[in-house]
């Protein structure tokens, strides 16, 4: 017997579903779809699971709640999980926190799935608990399975975009919500097969010390994620004209904190991102124009590869690199620490 998830992630991407983003214009979907694509990818670790997913998963259309549970119906899913993103005024405040929704009126299987999932949630993010609240909402009511609805934290909270803007976060809730599935539904993880050669340790043991590096990471167009690197290497492309959309930028073997801001075509300088956390887009299409990186206590040089004009001088702590207005892409970047 296959055990059936049904799934969504929460309305569509790219601004096909009205509001729904964050007040720096980031759309609620692309968080909703990273957190259901580290549960689809963890879920996959358990014996006997089938997970379904009724929203579009490339974020171009937003199907409408009706299909979505017309069709979990017409599958006979075994249970169905809604993943969200929550929102207040839709301007930053220090509102915050996690809840899940079951019906109204609906008890059994539906509150028990909520009371694994909540406390996940509550760990995973490092958010305040809201705790599991009983609502009327088209996808609970409408499913004839149990159904319950995440909604994990706030876009327009200072305090919760943090995590809403870690990938790393995201996708341990994704990854938790999984495995608290599982554990709930007694799902068997399966076999894996022993490696046929012994895997040696080849990292060398650490004996002195580490200094500080930066890390950082650039995803580019038609690319995607690239890879990270490292003190001064290049991360993106030259020559080959793709913009870089998004950049993670992280401190190694140091307890300062990277400041961070981009020039997003047609949304202009983003607000501060720290250790780690995306800058820019994915799956939207736009360049990033410029950037600003600084991080207290330490010195940081950094250049910009822009196109036609090529690599930019090096900027150092918080001197913006690239253009702004001229609407020219950055292809690529190199950080440093001296
Ligand atoms: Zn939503």
């Amino acid at each position: 017997m296959t055990f059936k998830i049904g799934t969504c992630a929460g309305h569509g991407g790219f601004g096909v579903t009205p509001g729904k983003r964050t007040p720096d214009g980031e759309y609620e979907w692309n968080f909703n779809d990273r957190v259901l694509c580290a549960f689809i990818s963890k879920m996959k670790e358990y014996e006997g699971v089938e997970v379904k997913r009724y929203d579009d998963p490339t974020g171009k259309t937003d199907v409408p709640l009706k299909t979505r549970t017309d069709k979990a119906n017409a599958d006979k899913v075994d249970i169905y999980i809604s993943f969200h993103h929550n929102a207040n005024s839709g301007k930053w405040g220090n509102w915050g926190g996690v809840e899940t929704h079951v019906q109204t009126g609906i008890k059994g299987q539906a509150l028990e799935m909520a009371q694994a999932v909540q406390p996940i949630l509550v760990k995973t993010y490092g958010l305040r608990d809201r705790k599991i609240k009983f609502s009327d909402l088209h996808i609970t009511r409408e499913t004839k399975m149990p159904a319950i609805l995440i909604e994990g934290g706030f876009m327009d909270s200072t305090t919760d975009i943090s995590k809403l803007r870690s990938d790393a976060v995201l996708k341990d809730v994704g990854k938790g919500i999984a495995d608290a599935i599982a554990k709930w539904k007694g799902l068997k993880k399966k076999a894996t097969p022993k490696p046929t050669t012994p895997i040696k340790n080849t990292k060398p043991t650490e004996v002195k010390a580490k200094s500080p590096s930066i890390v950082y990471e650039a995803h580019v167009q038609g690319i995607g994620w690239q890879g990270k690197v490292s003190n001064g290497k290049t991360a993106g492309t030259t020559g080959q004209s793709k913009r870089l959309e998004a950049l993670t930028v992280k401190l190694e073997n140091s307890d300062a904190k990277i400041e961070m801001e981009a020039h997003v075509q047609g949304l202009g300088w983003t607000t501060f991102r720290t250790n780690g956390e995306v800058v820019g887009t994915i799956g939207e299409s736009l360049r990033l124009e410029a950037v600003k990186i600084k991080a207290k206590g330490l010195d940081i040089q950094y250049r910009v590869h822009v196109e036609k004009d090529g690599w930019t001088p090096w900027k150092k702590n918080g001197e913006a690199a690239g253009t702004t207005g001229l609407s020219k892409r950055v292809e690529a970047i190199q950080i440093k620490l001296v």
